[in-house]
C-alpha cells in the first residue's frame, strides 16, 4: 500500500458520504446489506469515473477521502452489525490510517522509483508497520474463529509460508535481476517486503475465507480486497524496479478498488459472523494447505539451481529467506504431525475410557488386571478386585430422569476416585457397575476392610443437581495371587460379579467375598436354565392342584393350578426356584401358555366328572412377563375355546407387583381380559404396595390375603387380625371376594370366619396334589363338609 500520493485536498464529496454513514449508524442491521452495497457502489463508481478520466485523474483528494470513508466504515460497521469481537477491526482501521500517512510521506519525499542508496526510507518505515498492524487485526479474526481449538498458529504458519515463498519469487525474479548492481541491500529488502507482506495478508484472509462455506459475503470480500492490495504492490514493485511503466493516474487504481471492497465488507451484516467461532468441521485441515506446504518446500530447490552465481550478500539474503521458509514449512508439518498424534491419543483414550465419567472402561480393566496378575506372580503378592453394583439405580433413573441418573453416576465416580489411592484402579464397566482393583493387599481381611470402607462411602447421600440422592451399593470381592493358571482378568471379574450377586441376595448394601460354592450355584443355575428349555417338550412339567374351600360349608369351590417340574436327575423342583429363571429368560410366556391350556382342559373334564363340578372354578397364576404383550388376551380366549370351559370358571391370579410394574398397561390388559368374562384375582395381597386404593383401580373380583397375615392369626392379640378385618371390610364394600391363603390350622380358620373371610386355601384342607388324586381329595372334603353340616341339620330336625 504505497499510494496516497495526494496531500489533503478539498473534501468536496465527503459531505454526502458522511451523511450516509451517520444514517447507517442508526439503521437496523437488516438494512446494512443495502447500505453496504450503496456505499461501496457509490465509492466504486466514483473511483471508476476517475479511472476512466471522466472526473480527471485520481486527484490528490481521492485517497484522503477514501481512507476516511474506510476508517469510518470500519468503526460504523462493527457497531451496526453487532460485531462482538471488535478489537481486530480497530487494528485494521489503524493500519489503514498508517497507509494513509505513509502515502502522504511518499508523495512528500517523492521516493517513487528512487532505487539508489539515496532513497529516503521514512515513507516505508511508516507504511510497513501498517501491514503488520493489519496482520494483527486479521490474526485476531482468525483467533476468535478458532477459539479454544489452538489452530490459529496453523493459519499464521501457512501465511508465513505463502509470504516467504512470494518473497523468494519476487527476490529471484524481479528485485534482484534488475537491481542487483545498482541498489543497496536495504532498498532491495524494502522493495521485496511489500508484495511479501501483502501476500501474508492475502493468506491470512484466505484462511478464513475458505473455512466455513456459509459465512456470507464479508469474508470473501475481505479476501478480494487484500488480493487487490497484493496486486497493487506487485504493480508498484514492477514500476519501482523499472520493469514496467504505467500512466501515473492509474497505478493506484488497485489500492482504490481494494478500499472500496473493504468498505463493502465491513458494512455488510455478515461481518459479524467473521469473528464467531467456527465449527470443528470448518477448521479441519484441507488438501489445499498441504499443497501450499509442498510447493513451498519445492521452491528452495528451484532457487538454488538458478542462483548458483549470486554474490555473497545476495546469497546471505537468499539464504535467510530460504531458511525462514523451510523453518515455517517444517514447523507447519510438525504441527500437523502433532495434531495427528493428538487425535490418535484421543482415539485410544476413547477406546479405553468411559464417555460419561471419563473412568477407564472394561477393556482397560482387562489390560490392567493382566499386568497386575503378572506382577503379583513375580512378587508373590495379591490382586484384589471389587465389583460394585449400585443398588436400585433403575429407581434413580426412573424417578429423577436420565439426566439426574447420569449426574448421579458422575458423582459416584468422583467419590470413588477421590477415596482411592492413585495406584488403585477405578473403572466403570457397565451402566451402574464399577470396578476397583487394589494391588498388594495382604489377604482376605484387608480386602474385606477395603470393601467395607467402599460400601460405607455410599452412606452419605449424593448431591446431584440440587437433589440429595441416598443410595447404597452391593460389592463382590475376588482375590487372586496370579499363580493359579485358571485365574485371569476375565475370571476375576466374573467371580467378583458372582460374589456381588450374593451380596444382592443377602439384601443389598452388603459385601460378599467370592468362594467356590458361589461358582457352583451359578453353574447350577445355568444347568437349570439349559434344562428348562426342554422341560416342556419332554413332558417334565406338570400341574398340581390345590382346592379352594368355602370354610362355612367346607365345600370345594375350585382349584388353583400350581406348576411342578419333575427333573429326571434332580427330582421335583419347586416353582419358586425355576419360575424366576423362566421369567428372566422369557420362557415363562410359552410355559405359562401351556399352563392356561392344560388347566382349562382339566377343569372342563372335572366340571362333568366331579360332584357339583359344574360350579367349580380353576385359578391360574400369571407372571408380569406374560402381561407384557397384548397376545395374552388371545391366548386365554383360545384356551377357553379349545376346552369348552365356561368363561366365569377361569380365574387369573396376578400379584400386586405385577400390576404395579406398568399400571397403565396392566389396567388396559385387565380390562381386555375382564371383557372376555374371566375372573381376576390379586395374589399375595398385602405383601406389595399394600394399597387398598389399587383395588379400585383394577377390575378385580377376588383378593387373596397373603399367608404372612394368616400365620399370625394364631395369636389372639396379633395386629394382623385387624389388618385382615380391614381388608375384608374394604373388599366387601367393593363387592370383592376375599380368599385366605395358607390356612394350616383350625384356629386360623375359625378366626378368619369370625373376621368375615369365608373362603380359604391351605394345607388344612389339602396340599397341592397331582391331577389323579384330585377326585379322591374332593370326595374327602365333601364328606367332611357333610359331616360338619349334619349336626346342624340334626339339631333342626330334632
Ligand atoms: P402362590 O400363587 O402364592 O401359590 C401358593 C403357594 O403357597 C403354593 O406354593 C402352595 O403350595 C403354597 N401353599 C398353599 N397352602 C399352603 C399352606 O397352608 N402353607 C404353606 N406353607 N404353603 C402353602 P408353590 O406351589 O410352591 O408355588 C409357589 C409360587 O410359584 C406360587 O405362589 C406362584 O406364585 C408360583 N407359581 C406356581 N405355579 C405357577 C404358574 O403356573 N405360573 C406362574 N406364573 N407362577 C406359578
Ligand atoms: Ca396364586
Ligand atoms: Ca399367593
Amino acid at each position: 500500500m504505497r499510494s496516497l500520493k495526494g496531500s489533503f485536498g478539498p473534501v468536496g464529496t465527503l459531505g454526502r458520504e458522511a451523511r450516509m454513514t451517520t444514517e447507517a449508524s442508526m439503521a437496523p442491521p437488516r438494512d446494512m446489506t443495502r447500505i453496504a452495497f450503496i456505499t461501496a457502489g457509490l465509492a466504486g463508481l466514483w473511483v471508476a469515473a476517475h479511472a476512466a478520466g471522466l472526473l480527471g485523474p485520481l486527484n490528490p483528494a481521492t485517497f484522503p477521502i477514501l481512507s476516511i470513508i474506510t476508517v469510518s466504515s470500519i468503526l460504523i460497521g462493527v457497531r451496526c452489525n453487532n460485531v462482538t469481537v471488535r478489537w481486530p477491526w480497530y487494528w485494521i482501521a489503524a493500519g489503514v490510517t498508517l497507509f494513509f500517512f505513509g502515502g502522504v510521506a511518499r508523495a512528500g519525499y517523492e521516493t517513487l522509483g528512487v532505487i539508489s542508496a539515496d532513497r529516503n526510507l521514512i515513507p516505508d518505515i511508516i507504511t510497513i508497520p501498517g501491514y503488520l498492524i493489519c496482520a494483527v487485526g486479521f490474526f485476531g479474526i482468525v483467533r476468535s474463529r478458532q477459539r479454544g481449538r489452538d489452530n490459529e498458529m496453523d493459519a499464521l504458519l501457512d501465511a508465513s509460508v505463502a509470504a516467504l515463498a512470494a518473497m523468494a519469487l519476487g527476490w529471484v525474479f524481479v528485485v534482484n535481476p534488475t537491481l542487483l548492481h545498482q541498489s543497496p541491500l536495504s532498498v532491495r529488502v524494502v522493495l521485496a517486503a511489500y508484495p511479501t507482506l501483502s501476500m501474508f495478508l492475502v493468506a491470512l484472509t484466505a484462511s478464513f475465507a475458505f473455512t466455513g462455506a456459509s459465512r456470507g459475503r464479508a469474508n470473501k470480500l475481505l479476501l478480494v480486497s487484500m488480493a487487490f492490495v497484493l496486486f497493487g504492490d506487485i504493480v508498484y514493485t514492477l514500476i519501482e524496479t523499472h520493469t514496467i511503466s504505467l500512466p501515473s493516474d492509474i497505478i493506484d487504481l488497485p489500492y482504490a478498488i481494494s478500499f472500496v471492497i473493504l468498505i463493502g465488507a465491513v458494512l455488510h451484516p455478515s461481518v459479524e459472523s467473521l469473528t464467531t467461532p467456527a465449527t470443528a468441521a470448518e477448521t479441519a485441515p484441507t488438501l489445499g494447505r498441504l499443497v501450499v506446504v509442498a510447493v513451498a518446500l519445492a521452491i528452495p530447490g528451484l532457487i538454488t539451481i538458478m542462483r548458483v552465481d549470486a554474490p555473497t550478500p545476495d546469497r546471505i539474503a537468499m539464504g535467510v529467506i530460504v531458511l525462514a521458509l523451510t523453518a515455517a514449512a517444517i514447523a507447519r508439518l510438525f504441527r500437523a504431525v502433532k495434531a495427528h498424534a493428538r487425535s490418535e491419543a484421543r482415539l485410544t483414550h476413547q477406546a479405553t475410557h468411559d464417555m460419561l465419567t471419563g473412568l477407564p472402561n472394561r477393556a482397560y480393566v482387562h489390560e490392567f488386571l493382566g499386568e497386575a496378575l503378572t506382577r503379583a506372580r513375580e512378587h508373590q503378592t495379591l490382586v484384589t478386585l471389587l465389583f460394585l453394583d449400585v443398588d436400585r439405580f433403575k429407581l434413580v433413573n426412573d424417578s429423577y430422569g436420565h439426566t439426574h441418573g447420569d449426574a448421579f453416576l458422575l458423582a459416584v465416580a468422583r467419590r470413588l476416585r477421590e477415596s482411592t489411592r492413585p495406584t488403585d484402579l477405578v473403572a466403570r464397566i457397565g451402566g451402574d457397575e464399577f470396578v476397583i482393583v487394589v494391588k498388594e493387599l495382604r489377604g482376605e481381611t484387608e480386602a474385606l476392610d477395603v470393601a467395607e470402607r467402599t460400601r460405607k462411602l455410599f452412606s452419605e447421600p449424593f448431591e446431584v443437581r440440587g437433589a440429595e440422592i441416598a443410595s447404597s451399593v452391593s460389592i463382590g470381592v475376588s482375590i487372586a495371587n496370579g499363580r493359579d493358571p485358571e485365574s485371569n482378568a476375565e475370571s476375576m471379574i466374573r467371580d467378583a460379579d458372582t460374589a456381588m450377586y450374593g451380596a444382592k441376595e443377602s439384601g443389598r448394601d452388603a459385601v460378599a467375598i467370592f468362594d467356590v460354592s458361589m461358582r457352583d450355584r451359578v453353574s447350577k443355575r445355568l444347568d437349570l436354565e439349559r434344562d428348562l428349555h426342554h422341560a416342556l417338550e419332554r413332558g417334565e412339567l406338570e400341574l398340581f392342584y390345590q382346592p379352594i374351600v368355602d370354610m362355612a360349608s367346607g365345600r370345594v369351590r375350585g382349584f388353583e393350578a400350581l406348576l411342578r417340574w419333575q427333573h429326571p436327575a434332580w427330582g421335583m423342583i419347586s416353582p419358586l426356584s425355576f419360575i424366576p429363571v423362566a421369567e428372566e429368560t422369557g420362557m415363562i410366556v410359552e410355559i405359562g401358555g401351556w399352563v392356561i391350556d392344560e388347566a382349562c382342559r382339566q377343569m372342563a373334564i372335572w366340571q362333568t366328572e366331579l360332584p357339583r363340578g359344574e360350579q367349580m372354578t380353576i385359578s391360574v397364576n400369571l407372571s408380569a412377563r406374560q402381561l407384557r404383550d397384548q397376545s395374552i388376551v388371545g391366548r386365554v380366549q383360545n384356551a377357553l375355546g379349545r376346552s369348552g370351559l365356561r368363561r366365569e370358571a377361569l380365574t387369573l391370579e396376578l400379584t400386586e407387583s405385577t400390576l404395579m410394574e406398568n399400571p397403565a398397561n396392566a389396567a388396559e390388559l385387565l380390562t381386555g381380559l375382564k371383557d372376555l368374562g374371566v375372573h381376576l384375582a390379586i395374589d399375595d395381597f398385602g405383601t406389595g404396595y399394600s394399597s387398598l386404593a389399587y383395588l379400585r383401580r383394577f377390575p378385580v373380583d377376588i383378593v387373596k390375603i397373603d399367608r404372612a397375615f394368616i400365620i399370625d392369626l394364631e395369636n389372639e392379640d396379633s395386629a394382623d387380625g385387624s389388618l385382615v378385618a380391614a381388608i375384608v371390610a374394604m373388599a366387601d364394600a367393593l363387592g370383592v371376594t376375599t380368599v385366605a391363603e395358607g390356612v394350616e390350622t383350625e384356629t386360623q380358620a375359625e378366626r378368619l370366619l369370625a373376621l368375615g373371610c369365608t373362603v380359604a386355601q391351605g394345607y388344612l384342607y389339602s396340599r397341592p396334589a397331582p391331577v389323579e388324586t384330585v377326585p379322591e381329595i374332593t370326595h374327602r372334603l365333601e364328606a367332611r363338609a357333610r359331616a360338619r353340616l349334619r349336626p346342624v341339620r340334626d339339631a333342626f330336625s330334632a
